[in-house]
């Protein structure tokens, strides 16, 4: 199965955000995400084998669950993914080191991880035809993330499909 960690909203927030979004969508076209998908990815993991689930949930067990509050202040274009995105402008630091846990702890369990620099971001729209520039996001979103979870992927017809396989609360 296709697995990965994430920040996971609320349904709530979910649709907060979606609403904040849509005018800038709707001027930047392309897909939109529905808000049911929208998350913040720590670790994409790709094909995990099924008897792998129970050292990820030890892994999840031992991850630092300090509060982590961010400031959503702008959408970004990101030209190779052809994606827009919203991100905090200022990145905390108990969300780098929450995301460093979770890479030293994958890859010294045998996980493939990605090398890159982790850079958070709430992918909301994707097929983006235009380039542009950050936008800025006001009023600003304000969040503390509630729980970290681990989340299987499916392709579905209209985008991924996801499913929510285990949380741990923040905080
Ligand atoms: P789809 O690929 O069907 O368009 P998706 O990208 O949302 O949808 P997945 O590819 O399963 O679904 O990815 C799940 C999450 O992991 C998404 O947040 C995605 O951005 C992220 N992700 C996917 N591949 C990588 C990767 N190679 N490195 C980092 N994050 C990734
Ligand atoms: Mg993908």
């Amino acid at each position: 199965m296709r697995l990965f960690f994430a920040l996971w909203p609320d349904a709530s927030t979910q649709l907060e955000w979606e609403r904040a979004v849509a005018p800038l969508q709707a001027t930047l076209g392309g897909r939109r995400i529905p808000a049911a998908n929208l998350h913040l990815t720590l670790a994409f993991l790709g094909e995990v084998r099924g008897d792998r689930m129970n050292e990820l949930l030890r892994l999840g067990d031992d991850l630092d669950r300090s509060p982590v509050f961010l400031r959503l202040d702008r959408i970004e274009y990101w030209k190779k993914p052809g994606l827009a995105c919203l991100r905090p402008t200022e990145v905390p630091l108990v969300l780098e080191r929450l995301a460093g846990q979770l890479q030293t702890g994958l890859s010294l369990a045998g996980f493939a991880v990605e090398h890159r620099h982790f850079k958070p971001h709430v992918t909301v729209s994707r097929d983006v035809p235009i380039a542009t520039a950050s936008l800025p996001v006001w009023p600003v979103l304000e969040w503390s993330a509630p729980v970290i979870a681990l989340v299987r992927s499916r392709p579905g017809p209209a985008g991924a499909d996801y499913a929510v396989l285990h949380e741990w609360p923040l905080g």
